[in-house]
Parts: structure tokens; C-alpha cells; sequence
């Protein structure tokens, strides 16, 4: 692998962590993250910073991992050896399709939710990436790391995701960089870079709040816990923006936190977010 694949894959998830800050309109830690952005760039060399530069007028994806041979972007098949010197060669691989970078990582969480059928009505809004099954009105967690334990197991046990540790390990990790809790008693916590699958979301209510981050943003009440494979990191913001908007409204949050059933969540779930996410 070359040597500044990590660094370009912290890079890119500092620059996506300051588009999700921008998505919530919420200025929080901008600054530093700008700060943090200058400094890894800057340590790169200049050709690769000017391939950098280029890639990012297009959209924010510049790293992805290739999965079965794959580009996750694209989803382009690359000849075997190809594929092979993405595995071992100490130079970029770019995807002769899409033209972004490739990385190879073994172990990654992997997504292993089925497709849709095809008899099944199409699915419309956050119903495309969700279910009831995922939804839990009365969490028990009492801690973040409870918390993202208790969503990411429901993940699992529903078959969305083949490793719930691993999905706890990811998300604490992002946590570290900057915290997802957000005003309105609301945090997002996610992990991004899953192998397969599609943006799979999982939603806690607590009715007594958590504490989520070291800050005093009061506790966290709402939790969107939110699995991302790399390529949707950009559909992922509008969700985010989608599901900010909705419940930035005092009514919808409450109206979300009285259900009582996985079923009756889902459906106002389904309700209230009709006209934000499409
Ligand atoms: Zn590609």
C-alpha cells in the first residue's frame, strides 16, 4: 500500500467531517478542523496535492476502498491485475472509470443487508434505508458508548451488518475527532468506509437523555446511528441536512419520542421527514 494512502483517507474524512458541521448549519470547531486540514495537506508532496486540488472541484470523494475487485465508487470491475496492484504497490491506483484513488483494506465492517426485491413495491425516502427493525423507542443505554453499542447490535441481529464491534470500535473513533451531538438533544453518530451495501440508519430514543460529548450541550436525547459506505458519503450529507431540518422542530421531536413500538416509530419516522428527505 502506499504510504500516503492513510494519510489521504484522514484527509478526506476531516474534509467530510467539516461538510457534515456545514449540513447541520453549525459552525462547531470549523476552525480547528480547517487548522487540521491545512497541516495534513501540507504534508504532502506537490504533485499530489495538486491531484488533490483537481479531484475536489468535482465532488468530496477522493479515496475509496476497493472491494471484490471493485471501485466502491463506480462500481467498475478492474482487470485482475489491476486489482492486484492496488493490493501491494507503492504507487496511487487510480479507477480508470471514475479516475479516484483505490485503497485495499482487509477487515473492513461489511454491510451484508439484502437487496430489494423485485416484487417488493419501490421503496420511496428513508424507508430506502431503513426499517422498523431498526428503530428502538426506548433505549437502555445510559452512556454514548452504550449507546452506539446498543444501535450497532440492533444492526447486526437485523442483518443489516456483519460485526457490531467493529462498528462501535469505527464509530468511537469518529466520536474522538469531533463529537455528532448537536443541539436540539440530537448526535449522529455514523462510521463510513463499509464494505457493500447501502446508508443503513438506525434511530434511539432516550427518554432521559445521555451525555454524549465533553461538552455542555446537555443531554442527547435522539440517536441516528448511521453505517455509510463510502461512495454515498455525499447522499449521506443531504440526509443528514434532511433529517437536521426536520427536527430542529420541537414538535417532530416530540412526536418521535412518544412512540412506544419499533412500528409506530417508524411510521412517524416516515411521516415527518416525507418533504425533507426524498
Ligand atoms: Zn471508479
Amino acid at each position: 500500500m502506499h504510504p500516503k494512502i492513510n494519510h489521504l483517507i484522514q484527509l478526506q474524512e476531516l474534509s467530510l467531517i467539516r461538510a457534515e458541521q456545514k449540513a447541520h448549519r453549525h459552525g462547531h470547531r470549523l476552525d480547528e478542523l480547517d487548522a487540521s486540514i491545512a497541516d495534513l495537506t501540507s504534508q504532502l508532496s506537490t504533485d499530489v496535492q495538486s491531484l488533490l486540488v483537481r479531484m475536489q472541484k468535482r465532488d468530496s470523494i477522493i479515496i475509496v476502498p476497493m472491494t471484490n475487485g471493485a471501485c466502491t465508487a463506480c462500481g467498475m470491475r478492474l482487470p485482475t491485475s489491476h486489482a492486484q496492484q492496488v493490493k501491494v504497490s507503492d504507487q496511487l491506483q487510480v479507477c480508470p472509470i471514475c479516475t479516484r484513488l483505490l485503497y485495499f483494506e482487509e477487515g473492513l465492517p461489511r454491510n451484508v443487508g439484502k437487496a430489494q426485491r423485485r416484487s417488493e413495491p419501490r421503496k420511496v425516502g428513508i424507508a430506502r434505508f431503513s426499517s422498523p427493525g431498526l428503530m428502538i423507542p426506548r433505549l437502555k443505554a445510559t452512556t454514548r458508548d452504550e449507546a452506539i453499542r446498543e444501535l450497532a447490535t440492533k444492526m447486526q441481529d437485523e442483518g443489516f451488518v456483519d460485526d457490531a464491534g467493529k462498528l462501535v470500535d469505527s464509530a468511537l473513533k469518529r466520536e474522538a475527532i469531533v463529537s455528532t451531538a448537536l443541539d436540539h438533544s440530537m448526535a449522529f453518530p455514523h462510521v463510513r468506509g463499509v464494505e457493500g451495501g447501502g446508508l443503513t440508519l438506525g434511530l434511539g430514543v432516550s427518554a432521559k437523555g445521555i451525555k454524549f460529548d465533553g461538552h455542555d450541550k446537555g443531554p442527547t436525547k435522539i440517536v441516528f446511528f448511521m453505517v455509510i459506505p463510502t461512495a454515498a458519503s455525499a447522499f449521506y450529507l443531504k440526509l443528514l441536512a434532511g433529517l437536521a431540518e426536520t427536527f430542529s422542530d420541537a414538535d417532530a421531536r416530540k412526536a418521535l419520542s412518544a412512540e412506544e413500538t419499533p412500528e409506530k416509530m417508524w411510521k412517524t419516522l416516515i411521516k415527518l421527514t416525507k418533504k425533507t428527505i426524498l
